[in-house]
């Protein structure tokens, strides 16, 4: 029977103990192996190792060494988000105190769709959503698989207000799942605002909230996922008022600027929103997900309520056992928000908003590398975490090249964005563990890759 031992229960430490010990070997190997920021070779080398270690994936006899080895293969074919050159995207290293809040959550396995398989977890999430949601300026708050999924409840919590002919308009610098959310509940093809500078300007927006006859839903965007700009929120909170829309601002990026006593004044405005997105596995440094959906009328919320008998009894519920169907659009569903809970705790304010500072940094600091460097143009000043550069004076199949170049040979993993007509490098700096030299080592590798 080995492996079958169980994670919880009195010997489940014992168990899980020397598991443990080798899966943190075995990432360490890999590590080794990989040697970067991402393995070497590209798709066909990486998926040839994995085919390797998997030639058979359901074998007649189980092999006790198989975790090793595959987390070993897992590392070694990582890209790696604690290696400083990792920095395409919105993908954070975790901080080890939340992974190991994590472990603690798979081993007891509470699911949050009824409080008889998650008394404290339940109740636990409350607590900490409400006060999450007014940190931003909100009454309530729901844990959400990310931006994603808070954009589409977002989007549904507006079909349900204002009905099924709720216009989205938002700027094209909004996240794709927005448009996405409007198609999946049915709603009128969305009106999308230009946003040249890579925010939306309000009288372009009033513009066009003038010309929409019915009920409108305008989503705006504090931290671009291509640029980490934050739109003019209390001008288009402004306009929301004056024509009478609702808006639902996607703060899946920016929002941790809220733990920062340097930046949170970035997100004034925010409070007048209908509803926010919020990730923590941006900037909040948790392994995925860690995502919120707050609103400021947590009666909106309501809408969302559902039963099943064998989860949410009506006798059950009027003899006070919570009800948390109503939560999510999920089922079964795993307590993300016992991570954030410690994560809160043991940082602190002080702790989490000296990690948003540094990021912040980190990204000046790039980007005066990059604005000093003659052979490289940057597209603005960070706002946020990100830097947007190009080389001066090649065309956009040479940068979108190079780009995946380092990629293949494993050397960085840098982002592209497509702003102004053109493509650049995207570097969005989530790792407040960078040492000197390192961002003056970066551009030097973009530049040898030009000559
Ligand atoms: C990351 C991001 C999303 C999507 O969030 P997921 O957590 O990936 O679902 C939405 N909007 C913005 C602005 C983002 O940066």
């Amino acid at each position: 029977m080995c492996g079958s031992a169980l994670a919880s229960g009195p010997c489940g430490a014992d168990a899980v103990r020397p598991l443990v010990e080798s899966v943190l070997g075995a990432l360490q190997e890999g590590r080794r192996e990989r040697g970067g920021p991402l393995p070497a070779g590209g798709p066909a080398v990486v998926a040839a190792r994995v085919a390797r270690a998997l030639d058979e994936v359901l074998p007649e006899e189980g092999d006790p060494g198989a975790l090793g080895e595959l987390v070993r293969v897992l590392a070694a074919g990582a890209a790696d988000p604690a290696d400083p050159w990792c920095a395409a995207h919105l993908h954070c290293p975790p901080l080890a105190v939340a992974v190991a809040a994590d472990l603690a959550v798979s081993v007891l396995n509470p699911s949050l769709d009824s409080w008889d398989q998650a008394p404290s977890a339940s109740a636990l999430e409350g607590v900490v959503t409400r006060a999450l949601a007014r940190e931003a300026g909100m009454a309530e708050a729901l844990v959400t698989s990310g931006g994603t999924e808070a954009n589409q409840l977002a989007v549904l919590l507006a079909r349900e207000a204002c009905g099924p002919g709720v216009r989205l308009v938002c700027g094209e610098n909004a996240h794709h799942s927005l448009s996405r959310a409007a198609w999946l509940f049915g709603l009128p093809e969305p009106l999308v605002v230009p946003a040249p500078g890579g925010v939306l300007g309000a009288s372009v927006l009033e513009g066009v909230l003038s010309e929409v006859a019915g009920p409108a839903l305008v989503a705006a965007t504090a931290g671009t996922t291509d640029a980490g700009l934050i739109d003019p929120l209390p001008e288009v909170a402004a306009a929301c008022a004056r024509f009478g829309a609702r808006l639902h601002v996607d703060a899946a990026y920016g929002g941790g600027l809220l733990f920062s006593g340097r930046y949170r004044g970035l997100l004034v405005g925010l409070e007048a929103a209908d509803s926010v997105a919020l990730d923590l596995h941006k900037l909040g440094w948790q392994p995925a997900a860690a995502g919120l959906f707050a609103v400021r009328e947590a009666g909106d919320l309501a809408v969302l309520g559902q039963r099943a008998d064998y989860l949410s009894a009506a006798d059950d519920v009027e003899a006070g056992l919570p009800d948390l169907l109503g939560r999510s659009l999920r089922t079964t569903r795993r307590p993300d928000v016992f991570k954030v809970a410690v994560t809160l705790r043991v940082l602190g304010r002080a702790g989490l908003g000296a990690l948003v500072d540094r990021v912040c940094a980190g990204a000046r600091e790039f980007a005066g590398l990059v604005a000093a460097h003659p052979g490289f143009e940057l597209f603005g000043p960070p706002v946020i975490s990100t830097v947007v550069f190009r080389p001066v004076g090649v065309g956009d199949d040479i940068v979108a090249e190079v780009r995946r170049r380092l990629l293949v040979e494993g050397r960085a993993v840098l982002g592209r964005a497509r702003l102004g007509g053109r493509l650049w490098f995207k570097v969005t700096l989530l790792n407040p563990r960078v040492r000197d030299g390192e961002w003056a080592g970066l551009l030097r590798l973009v530049e040898g890759q030009l000559r």
